[in-house]
């Protein structure tokens, strides 16, 4: 049995950092401060909540960045990964979990590991002593930014992503709207019915998006930024963009054929996505928004299907904190001017579950390796989990870091492929097997000094 690691937040990286390392042989301390205080996003006290959306994206582990990322942390033996995998639900290509069920079982296993303890308390200090991992999210409560902006000397940045609403299944009229999934994929019948899709006809598209740009939105409160990350835009922002904008974003029209007007084709189609497994409510796909709740309701009911819909719950907007880690990281993810504490997650710039519980799992790892006098080599680059570590420590231009999704255009280029959208199939592939190789390296190389603990 080795050191002690305190593991504050037990969210996405939280939760993975604190199973990787009491699998190590670490005795783990989570302090999560929820349920005693809680967070306007989350809903419960159970440890790996989704605070908005059910999925994990992309499972395609040979052609999607985020696929990869799956596979390498299942490699690894993740919490989050291959508890998404036991709750999955029928979404396409992507991976969709009944999130109840999901949080449970993540919050069960860390519960009953014998090396873990999970303490109810908020943490509002950087302590000096003993191995910490911070991956208190994006929600991070007020007196800990506090005391991390004194620490680093930097004022962390905040912005704001949205909520997609919430529908219950049976208040959508399905004498309008169809089950498919785009260009029917999917390897089941479940899979390629997986979306409810709303059609729209150009005048019903024009006065849906006449009520968007009219729609009355939250105001910022003072001293709060509006940096909205891309990947992330609110429908009503998206639109003030461009009236075609959405056509060809969340709304787009392709691979999808309405049987109740086959030789109609929709101007504009809106895709609602599972969000449990009993298939009782459905998200409205891309549609996240700060429009005030009244107008929501108003503006979505113009959706042909959803005149009579019923919201379980409606859009939202929400802070966003991280550092600017390409200053103030190591390549460990340690703080540099406090080596104790190491930053997992959210909070060190990337986006997403998916990402943000890699983070963990680097962070747990390491720390482990750390504590047991191993220290690890470092992360291979040319891996899902090494590119996006790579960026946010070192890769990426400190003077405009932003929250970065992981994606190929973080990986280094390999030499002698067709360049262009004519080689991307290959290129995807050799980039995908290239991570694959040495992500396998990577592991199998701690095996060793695992084994001489
Ligand atoms: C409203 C909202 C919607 C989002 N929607 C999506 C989405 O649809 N898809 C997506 O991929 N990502 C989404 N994100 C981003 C999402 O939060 C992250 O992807 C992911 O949850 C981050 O994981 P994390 O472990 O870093 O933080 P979290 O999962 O938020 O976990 C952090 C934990 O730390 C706890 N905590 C905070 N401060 C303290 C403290 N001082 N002491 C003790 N505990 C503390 C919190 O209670 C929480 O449990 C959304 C974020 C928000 C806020």
């Amino acid at each position: 049995m080795t050191e002690e690691i305190h593991i504050v937040g037990g969210g996405m990286a939280g939760s993975e950092a604190a199973w990787q390392a009491a699998n190590r042989g670490c005795r783990v301390v989570i302090h999560e401060m929820r349920p005693e205080r809680g967070t306007f996003a989350h809903k419960t006290g159970n440890l790996g909540e989704m605070v908005c959306s059910n999925s994990f994206r992309s499972d395609d582990h040979e052609q999607n960045a985020v696929g990869l990322l799956h596979w390498e942390m299942k490699q690894a033996g993740g919490l989050v990964i291959s508890t998404a995998y036991k709750h999955r639900l029928p979404a396409g290509g992507a991976l969709a979990v009944d999130r109840e069920r999901f949080a449970e079982d993540i919050t069960d296993a860390l519960r009953s590991h014998p090396n873990i303890l999970i303490s109810n308390e908020e943490v509002s200090t950087l302590p000096d002593d003993g191995q910490w991992i911070v991956a208190t999210g994006p929600l991070t409560s007020d007196a800990l930014g506090q005391a991390i902006a004194r620490e680093t000397g930097t004022t962390a940045l905040a912005f704001f992503d949205a909520i997609a609403p919430i529908v219950h299944a049976e208040s959508i009229d399905m004498d309008r709207a169809w089950l498919q999934s785009r260009y029917d994929k999917g390897e089941t019948e479940e899979e390629r019915r997986a979306y409810i899709n709303c059609p729209m006809d150009k005048d019903t598209y024009e006065a849906f998006i006449d009520a968007l740009l009219a729609a009355d939105v939250t105001e910022f409160h003072d001293g709060e930024t509006a940096g909205y990350f891309d990947g992330c835009l609110p429908i009503e922002v998206m639109a003030a963009r461009g009236r075609e904008t959405l056509r060809h974003g969340p709304m787009k029209p392709v691979g999808l054929t309405n049987p109740h007007q086959p030789d109609v084709k929709p101007h504009a189609v809106v895709q609602l996505r599972r969000d449990n497994a009993l298939g009782t409510l459905y998200n409205i796909v891309g549609f996240q928004t700060k429009m005030k709740y009244g107008a929501q309701a108003d503006v979505f009911r113009i959706i042909p299907g959803l005149e009579n819909a019923r919201f379980a719950r409606l859009g939202g907007i929400h802070r966003n904190t991280f550092l600017n880690s390409p200053t103030l990281l190591d390549s460990g993810m340690r703080l540099r001017s406090k080596p104790n504490i190491r930053f997992a997650g959210q909070i060190t710039g990337v986006e997403g579950y998916v990402e943000s519980a890699a983070m963990g799992l680097l962070a747990g790892r390491l720390a482990a390796a750390e504590a047991a006098g191993h220290p690890l080599p470092e992360v291979p680059q040319d891996s899902a989990h090494g590119a996006l570590v790579h960026h946010i420590t070192g890769g990426a231009d400190a003077r405009t870091f932003q929250p970065m999704n992981v994606n190929f255009g973080l990986f280094q280029p390999l030499e002698g492929l067709r360049s262009g959208r004519k080689g991307r199939r290959d290129r995807y592939k050799a980039y995908t097997d290239r991570a694959k190789a040495c992500w396998s390296d990577w592991l199998a190389a701690q095996s060793p000094a695992e084994a001489a603990e």
